[in-house]
C-alpha cells in the first residue's frame, strides 16, 4: 500500500514513520510513505506559501496553488487515481471503522494543513475526505497524517507478526480489549487471574469476553450500547 504525504514539512514523516512495525513494514516492501513538500510548488521567489486571509483576521492562510500543485503531482505519482485525505478538526472524526475502509484502497494522499488552514477553493478541488483525529486543535496535520497512516498500515497484511492480532483488539465488535498479562505470573504480590493459567481455552475466552465488557461499561458506555445493539443483547 502506498502513502504520500503533502506537507511543509516532510522531514516529520519521515523521522516520525522510520522506526519500528511502520520502518520493518517499509524495509519490506509492504508499504511505501514517501512525501511532496509543498514549499517546492511556491509560485513566490521568496517559497513563500502563505497570505493574509481576506476579510481580515489572525494568522495566515496557505495559498492554493501550492497546494493544488503539490496534491496534483502526489496523484500523478500514484498513477493519477488516489483518495486525498486533508487532515482538519472539522472533518469526520478518525476510528477504527474509518481505519479499515482506508485500508482497503492502494494509494492515499494525504494533505497537512498549518497556520489557520488552506484557501477553500483549492480543499473544494482537490479532497475527497475531510478527517479530523479528535476535538482540539494542533499546530499541524502531520500528526494526524502520521496517526492515520500508523492504524491504517497496521491493518495491511503481513505488517503485524500475527495477523489475528489486528482482528481482536480494541474496537472490534465496538469492546475495548480485556486486560492483557505476561510473565512472571507474581509481580508485587498480584497474582495474573487463575483462568488464564488453566490452559482451558473456552474458559479463557468467556473470562476474556467478560472482561471487555466490564471495561467497556466502565470506559465506554457509548461503545457498549453499540455492541449491544449489533449482538442484540438486552
Ligand atoms: N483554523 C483552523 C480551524 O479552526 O478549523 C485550524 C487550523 S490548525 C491550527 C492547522 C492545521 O492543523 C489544520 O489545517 C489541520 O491540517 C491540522 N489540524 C489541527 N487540528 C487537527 C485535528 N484535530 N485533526 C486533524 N488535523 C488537525
Amino acid at each position: 500500500m502506498e502513502f504520500h504525504v503533502c506537507t511543509l514539512f516532510p522531514e516529520m514523516i519521515e523521522q516520525g514513520c522510520q522506526t519500528s512495525i511502520l520502518g520493518r513494514a517499509m524495509d519490506k516492501g509492504l508499504i511505501s510513505i514517501d512525501t511532496t513538500n509543498i514549499r517546492d510548488f511556491s509560485t513566490n521567489k521568496h517559497m513563500k506559501v502563505d497570505d493574509y486571509p481576506y476579510g481580515g483576521g489572525a494568522g495566515m492562510v496557505m495559498q492554493a496553488e501550492p497546494v493544488y500543485a503539490a496534491c496534483e503531482s502526489a496523484k500523478q505519482k500514484m498513477g493519477g487515481q488516489a483518495r486525498v485525505i486533508y487532515l482538519t478538526p472539522q472533518g469526520r472524526v478518525f476510528d477504527q471503522k474509518m481505519a479499515e475502509e482506508f485500508a482497503r484502497e492502494d494509494h492515499l494522499v494525504f494533505l497537512c494543513g498549518h497556520y489557520e488552514g488552506i484557501d477553500e477553493r483549492v480543499l473544494e478541488e482537490v479532497v475527497t475526505d475531510s478527517v479530523s483525529i479528535g476535538d482540539y486543535v494542533l499546530t499541524g496535520g502531520e500528526l494526524p497524517a502520521m496517526v492515520m497512516i500508523d492504524a491504517i498500515a497496521r491493518l495491511v497484511p503481513g505488517v503485524l507478526n500475527n495477523d489475528v492480532s489486528a482482528d481482536i483488539e480494541s474496537f472490534h465488535d465496538d469492546l475495548l480489549e480485556y486486560p492483557q498479562y505476561t510473565r512472571p505470573a507474581v509481580w508485587h504480590d498480584k497474582e495474573v487471574p487463575q483462568v488464564l493459567l488453566s490452559g482451558h481455552h473456552a474458559r479463557i475466552e468467556e473470562w476474556r469476553y467478560e472482561k471487555s465488557v466490564e471495561r467497556t461499561a466502565k470506559w465506554r458506555p457509548d461503545l457498549l450500547e453499540k455492541h449491544k445493539k449489533n449482538t442484540c443483547i438486552q
